[in-house]
Formats: structure tokens, C-alpha cells, sequence
């Protein structure tokens, strides 16, 4: 189990509030019994966190503790507790009780944000938008569960990149190598739409990751213009040299970033693997290989 970040004064509530907590559901790999939301650090596959990890529960805490994750660790465990966007924390755990896609309905939501996925100290970092309702949410692993994972992992799997070709569980065994996927909204949005104050409230949470990732980091992957945008914002903070004017989105985009040590980085643009993309042929398998291979 990883490492967790210690909880200071004022942030001690348990994240946990799950609306039916009497009731739980088998994991479908592991068979242990679960509430949903899943409690911190009751053994679900690859939860990072425990019960003292540390809550924020507004954005000032966010940033707080973002800045105060010493490893990637430390930071994945802190996301996975995060209750700091009211409407975020109201739908995920929604969607985890009362609001189960019908196949799914007899399985445990993880219902917490989504913490980063892959080996940290990985050269290649993958930003997506957020976790899908039905996917992330319930997995509790980065494109888990649903149809874009099946598109991303056998990407990455045909790349060398993953070990497996598809993403079930937590728990099936998949493993990433040199790479690591996070997004830039860590909760399920409404609608995969997060305002733009929700987006605010969570890029500390990138900044941090992107501040842990920069001295081993060659390349980032953007995973459609809310990623891209994310990811260059949050570099001009940290005060990387991103070219002027701001670099376009598009499929296959680059920009070479700088990073205050003078080391380049290749941000490197995709559409999105999500479903409007991928079944209107808008992104087809072989341009997804093609900006793998590139990283
Ligand atoms: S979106 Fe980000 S900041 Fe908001 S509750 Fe989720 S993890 Fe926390």
C-alpha cells in the first residue's frame, strides 16, 4: 500500500459518507464486500489512501496539500479522498448509490476521485479530461471499466506501454510501463462537464503531479483541448517556456515545452478516446497508435 499524506489540524473528517452505509456489494474480482462509496483503506484494489489520510475539502486546502505531497504517492492518496467541489462529490457518489448504470448495478462504486495511474517517475504523462461516471467511478482506476479505456489500453498495450490489452478492474493485473495517466478533473463530472471553477479548485492536484513528474519527464500526452489546455497552464505556472502564441489543439499537435532546468518536453496532442470520437471514426486506431509511438 502506498504511503499517504498526514492530516493536519482542521482536516480530520472521514471522506467517507456513503448514503446507504447497511448496504455493500462484492468486488467482482476480489469478492470482498464493499459500501459505495468505497471507505478509504478498507482493501479495495490499489486504493491508495487509508483512513487518516488527509481531506481537503476546499480549494485553499487543495492547494495546501498538493503543495505539501513530498511523492506521487503521497499526492495519489490525498486526491482520492478530496471532497472540495460540492457538485463533483454530490454526482460521483450519486451515480454510486442511487444512479448505477443497470449492467453495473450489483457492484460496488468506488465513488471517490480518481488518482493518478502508472509508475511515478514515469517519462511520459497522459492528461485526460476526468473520470467517467460509469468507468473511473466505479473502478476506481484511470479509464477502467468503459469504452475508452478498451481504446486507450490496447493502444498503449500495441505502444509497449501497458501489459495487458483491456482494463476490466482495479485488481486484474494490469501495470503500466513508462507511462502514467492522470486528468485534469480528478471527480466524474455531470455531463463530463466541469465548470470552470471546478477546474480551478482541482489543478493544484496536476500542478503538484506535473511538479513531482518534471525531473525524469520527456513527453505528455494531451488527451483532447481540456487536457492540452490544462497541461500548458498549469507549466506557464510552474514557470516552464511555452511558446508564443499559445500552441493550438489539434490531433498530432506538439509543442516543445522548457522547464525552468532547461530540459525540453514534448506536449503532444490526441482527441479524446471518448465514444463521440471514437465511433463517429473521428479518431481512428491507427492515429491513436501513431501519437503513442511518438511520445
Ligand atoms: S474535482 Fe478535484 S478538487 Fe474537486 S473534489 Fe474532485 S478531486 Fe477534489
Amino acid at each position: 500500500m502506498a504511503g499517504t499524506g498526514s492530516r493536519p489540524p482542521g482536516e480530520t473528517d472521514s471522506p467517507g459518507s456513503p448514503a446507504t452505509p447497511e448496504h455493500t456489494d462484492p468486488h467482482p474480482l476480489t469478492g470482498q464486500e464493499f459500501p459505495s462509496p468505497v471507505p478509504p483503506g478498507t482493501g479495495w484494489p490499489g486504493d491508495p489512501a487509508t483512513a487518516d489520510t488527509a481531506v481537503a475539502r476546499t480549494a485553499t486546502q487543495v492547494a495546501r496539500l498538493a503543495s505539501r505531497a513530498q511523492t506521487t504517492a503521497e499526492l495519489d492518496a490525498m486526491v482520492t479522498v478530496c471532497r472540495a467541489c460540492p457538485r463533483l462529490v454530490d454526482w460521483r457518489e450519486s451515480v454510486a448509490t442511487t444512479g448505477r448504470r443497470a449492467s453495473f448495478a450489483a457492484q460496488p462504486y468506488w465513488g471517490r476521485p480518481a488518482a493518478g495511474f502508472g509508475p511515478a517517475g514515469a517519462p511520459v504523462l497522459v492528461v485526460g479530461l476526468a473520470p467517467a461516471a460509469n468507468g473511473a467511478n466505479r473502478t476506481g482506476r484511470m479509464f477502467t471499466g468503459d469504452r475508452s479505456g478498451d481504446w486507450i489500453y490496447a493502444a498503449l498495450h500495441r505502444g509497449g506501454f501497458a501489459t495487458q490489452a483491456s482494463s476490466e478492474h482495479a485488481g486484474d493485473g494490469l501495470e503500466l510501463q513508462g507511462i502514467r495517466i492522470v486528468s485534469a478533473v480528478r471527480c466524474a463530472p455531470p455531463q463530463n462537464k466541469p465548470t470552470t471553477a471546478e477546474k480551478a479548485t482541482c489543478a493544484p492536484w496536476l500542478h503538484r503531479e506535473l511538479e513531482l513528474a518534471e525531473p525524469t519527464l520527456r513527453s505528455i500526452l494531451a488527451l483532447g483541448s481540456i487536457g492540452w489546455d490544462a497541461t500548458l497552464r498549469t507549466v506557464r505556472e510552474m514557470g516552464w517556456v511555452v511558446p508564443r502564441p499559445k500552441p493550438k489543439f489539434g490531433h498530432g499537435a506538439t509543442a516543445e515545452l522548457t522547464t525552468p532546468h532547461g530540459r525540453t518536453v514534448r506536449l503532444v496532442g490526441s482527441y479524446h478516446v471518448s465514444q463521440q470520437n471514437t465511433f463517429t471514426g473521428k479518431l481512428t486506431e491507427a492515429m491513436l497508435d501513431e501519437v503513442i509511438a511518438s511520445l
